[in-house]
């Protein structure tokens, strides 16, 4: 476990200062249980890194959206980075500023944009020439100029999962790296545009260095070529994507990777530039757990099953892109393991949480599946009527809900039946 906030003390998984097994007394499981020193550690980390320079954390609303935890970043001083008006409404309850908030996506609405300009975001990362249109016509009819970052595709494969790569040309983000100059002028000469960055965002789960630098290559390239033509570019926006440690990954430290890419800018003669992050899973992955109870043990033949109380709908990237979340005993036993693949009780085969895992378990034990602290509640879904579990935050020996669990009445309280 390669996070202090969760370890283990005689052999009983705790969370900071609080037994793990406790929290699922109390709150009942599945539970999704985070770290708030966890998360505050990995956003000092990039703070920290940043200090002295003129560089923004904005936090990836997506990778975790829960008002505590986007509380936590935004008493820290972060910056926001945005996909919905959904998430711009969160980030507001949750105490973050619109105008430290930059707003991505590639399908932004009309309505979105309106939402936006209104609240005062900072930027707009727009990832189309229709899209520049769109909001150029938004903005007049606001009577407003909206700030415009293009997210250009810089076409470097970031060496990650086919689904969470996003800056090769085969990809449905970001302006192509070939035309990125002839749409920043297209910008430029649009009354209510402020052309003010530029942006790419090259992947998740990212291990290596190489790739941003690549890209942050590659964006300068542009960046010197724009200027020549007339405009100016304040900032520039190398998106999130730093991977985490679910297995042997084994990604650079996000003081060294902030550092990293901070000392190319200077390499390259940009020092002065403003540098924007967008890091979601590097804030949040390694923060959570998600809790379950094995409901029973099934031997089989060819496999034994652990028939867990979470399934595919709490968690879905194993069944979504195989991933892998290791899965610890929250009391460990003295017996002998055996070879278990842990599933939930959903009615799909894909509804797996883990594969060939060695565990001495019995039935109604507890199990913590780590690292589930990005793109797990966020993600969850009400599928086969299942309510979502419940989200905890601890604080030192406290532990507080932060989302209460959802009751079945909830999941159909929009639906009727015909009157005949
Ligand atoms: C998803 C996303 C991020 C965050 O990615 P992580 O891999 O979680 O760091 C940042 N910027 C944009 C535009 C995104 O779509």
């Amino acid at each position: 476990m390669n996070d202090s906030a969760f370890h283990y003390v005689d052999g009983a998984l705790h969370v900071e200062g609080v037994p793990a097994a406790s929290l699922a007394e109390q709150f009942g499981t599945p539970l999704y249980v985070y770290s708030r020193d966890a998360l505050t550690r990995a956003y000092r980390a990039y703070a920290d890194a940043c200090a002295g320079r003129k560089a923004t954390v904005h936090v990836a609303v997506k990778a975790n959206s829960n008002l505590a935890v986007l509380n936590v970043f935004a008493r820290l001083g972060a910056g926001f980075d945005i996909v919905s008006s959904g998430e711009l409404a969160r980030v507001l309850a949750a105490g973050g500023k619109a105008s430290n908030t930059v707003f991505s996506g590639v399908g932004k609405s009309a309505a979105e944009m309106r939402e936006a300009l209104e609240a005062g975001v900072k930027c707009f990362n727009v990832e189309s020439i229709p899209e520049l249109h769109a909001l150029n016509e938004v903005a007049k009819s606001l009577g407003k100029k909206a700030p415009v970052s293009l997210r250009v595709n810089p076409d470097v494969d970031a060496k990650t999962h086919p689904y969470i790569s996003t800056g090769l040309k085969s990809n449905k983000f970001g302006v192509a790296f070939g035309d990125a100059r002839a749409t920043y002028r297209e910008a430029h000469d649009m009354a209510n545009l402020d052309v003010v960055g530029i942006d790419c965002h090259i992947g998740s789960q990212i291990t290596e260095v190489s790739p941003y630098l690549d890209a942050v290559d590659k964006l300068l390239d542009l960046v010197e070529q724009i200027e020549s033509d007339g405009m100016s570019i304040r900032h520039v926006d190398v998106g999130g994507g730093l991977g985490i440690t679910y297995d042997d990954e084994t990604p650079p430290d996000i003081g060294d990777f902030v550092r990293t890419l901070l000392a190319h800018f200077e390499e390259r003669g940009h020092g002065q530039r403003e540098v924007y992050f967008e890091p979601g899973r590097s804030l949040v992955g390694n923060a959570g757990v998600l809790l379950t109870r094995v409901e029973y043990l099934k031997p089989g033949e060819e496999k034994n099953f652990a028939i867990v109380d979470a399934a595919m709908n709490d968690l879905a990237r194993p069944a979504m892109y195989e991933a892998f979340h290791r899965i610890v005993p929250v009391i460990e036993r003295k017996a002998s393991a055996r070879l278990y693949d842990v599933v939930g009780p959903v009615c799909e085969s894909g509804d797996w949480l883990g594969r060939d895992r060695e565990l001495a378990v019995e039935q109604g034990d507890l199990l913590a599946i780590l690292s589930a602290g990005a793109y797990g509640f966020v993600m969850s879904s009400n599928y086969n009527t299942r309510a979502r579990a419940a989200e905890i935050m601890v604080d030192g020996e406290r532990a507080r809900a932060v989302r209460e669990r959802e009751e079945v009445k909830q999941l159909f309280a929009g639906e009727s039946i015909l009157p005949d």
